[in-house]
């Protein structure tokens, strides 16, 4: 999911659809936008692209306010139904709070039914709302130890945003799982997922929320704190990979330059005797670009991606996924046709991307085709606020590497080793298994944060 949230603008509507829109990428479901105008909330949520949701002007003139905050939903808990939109906002004893969080919690199916018992009504199926009633319910004052007391009992991965009469508040998870950076456009400032949301309204980079800060924006300006205990940072590795916008820098780092880098130690652990190293648009794009320059061998844009179409994955059902891999890419046959090919791809998850490119590629002519991925092995889901699929339909959870080989018919088939990511991403000495500096769980089975709901085996909306 994506945030974007603004204090201290007349247009702060105009500018969270604009940071929405250049967050689109973190998700296509839904979107919507809370604002606050000095004595009342607005707030227009819907299915949809944020352009076909906020395009018009007139829906934005009736967004008035001096703040504002904005959600793109991708759904990885409660499904896509209308009520999951964000953000969510509810009227407490103190006055309205409009909350958007990007991430999932790992309790709050417990949490919920516990909350349900002691008579809470939801209005929703998400992981989400559970934040909203531990605030409802919490004794302390003023709304700021409210939200401490209430993060206090939740376990999981969030970055989130809330808005109330008089403040904007930002906070990150104690162990930083997902992004969230603070920027500064005249006197407004700006919280939002990534960097690319601020680039688009041409405000100023200022920093990154740390792990377990929360930084309040008020009528006096930014203050900031940190009421969690100090544990080790696990930004999610796989943001640098794939999730994150390459034109983004996140956690000090350039997203588009730590994909090349993670292409040219590919290439060094990885070589292959061939003719023309091939992007998988658009993700594979950064990796490959980096792969072709540390093995000398020209890089060819072999596969046009037609822009029409979303990201495959985001779609929910498998039959429209099916379909959306073929409508998106095709062959430049010119690039293809006699020549050996290496493909450079960010992931494999259920494999069926790759299968499709392989056998588009065979059939423009290419001599041979071998696949290089910017990722170790995805071996299992995420919990954190990804929406990879169940283990099951993990590639790399029902066969080794000469098995996916096979399935998806190439020549050959290799990944960058979790060390070999470790030392792209700045780790010259690899992954310190003892105290990692990513959540890389997806590719170690390391969860960093305990997975309190899985254990919990009654059934879940
Ligand atoms: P596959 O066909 O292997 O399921 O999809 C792999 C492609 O989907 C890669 O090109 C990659 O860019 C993209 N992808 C990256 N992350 C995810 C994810 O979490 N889930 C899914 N289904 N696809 C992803
Ligand atoms: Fe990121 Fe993978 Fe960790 Fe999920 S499990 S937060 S995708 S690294
Ligand atoms: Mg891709």
């Amino acid at each position: 999911c994506a945030l974007f949230g603004i204090y201290g603008t007349s247009d702060a509507a105009a500018h969270t659809a604009l940071g929405l829109h250049a967050l689109q990428h973190r998700g296509q479901e839904a979107a919507g936008i809370v604002t606050f105008d000095g004595r009342h909330f607005h707030n227009h949520r819907a299915a949809g692209l944020v352009g076909d949701i906020f395009g018009e002007q007139s829906v934005i003139a009736t967004l008035k306010g001096y703040s504002a905050i904005g959600h793109n939903r991708y759904a990885t808990t409660g499904g896509s139904s209308d009520r999951n939109i964000q953000p969510i906002f509810a009227d407490f004893d103190f006055g309205g709070l409009a909350l958007a969080h990007n991430g999932n919690l790992t309790n709050a199916y417990l949490l919920r039914k516990e909350l349900v018992r002691m008579g809470c009504l939801f209005q929703s199926t998400t992981d989400t709302e559970v934040i909203n009633h531990l605030i409802a319910r919490s004794s302390y004052s003023p709304v700021v130890d409210r939200i401490i007391d209430a993060l206090g009992k939740v376990k999981g991965a969030y970055s989130l945003l809330m808005l109330t009469a008089e403040a904007l508040y930002g906070v990150r998870d104690p162990m930083g799982v997902r992004p969230l950076c603070i920027g500064r456009l005249e006197d407004a400032w700006i919280i939002t997922s990534e960097s690319c949301a601020l680039d688009i309204i041409g405000a100023r980079f200022v920093r990154d929320v740390e792990p377990g800060e929360i930084v309040i924006v008020d009528g006096q300006g930014l203050r900031s704190i940190k009421p969690f205990a100090k544990q080790q940072r696990r930004f999610c590795v796989f943001e640098h990979i794939y999730f994150a916008r390459p034109d983004s820098k996140i956690e000090n780092v350039g997203v588009y330059e730590a994909r090349k880098r993670i292409g040219m130690e590919l290439a060094k652990e990885n070589p292959v005797p061939a003719d023309v190293i091939v992007p998988v648009p658009d993700s594979g794009v950064p990796a490959a670009i980096g792969y072709a320059q540390k093995s000398g061998i020209p890089f060819e844009l072999g596969i046009i991606r037609n822009h029409y179409v979303g990201r495959t994955f985001i779609e929910p059902a498998d039959h429209i996924r099916h379909l959306g891999v073929r409508l998106k890419h095709n062959a430049n046959r010119a690039h293809i046709d006699g020549k050996r090919v290496v493909l450079v791809d960010d992931s494999i998850v259920r494999g069926t991307t790759s299968m499709k490119i392989v056998e588009m590629v065979r059939s423009a002519g290419a001599k041979e085709v071998h696949m290089r991925i910017a990722a170790p092995p995805t071996t299992d889901p995420c919990f954190y606020g990804i929406d990879t699929p169940e283990r099951e339909k993990l590639l790399a959870s029902r066969y080794d590497v000469a098995g996916m080989a096979k399935f998806i018919g190439v020549d050959s088939l290799a990944f960058i080793s979790i060390d070999g990511l470790y030392r792209a991403m700045g780790m010259p000495g690899g992954r310190d298994a003892a105290n990692p500096t990513f959540c890389d769980a997806c590719f170690t089975g390391d969860y960093p944060i305990a997975l309190d709901d899985l254990n919990d085996t009654e059934d879940r909306q």
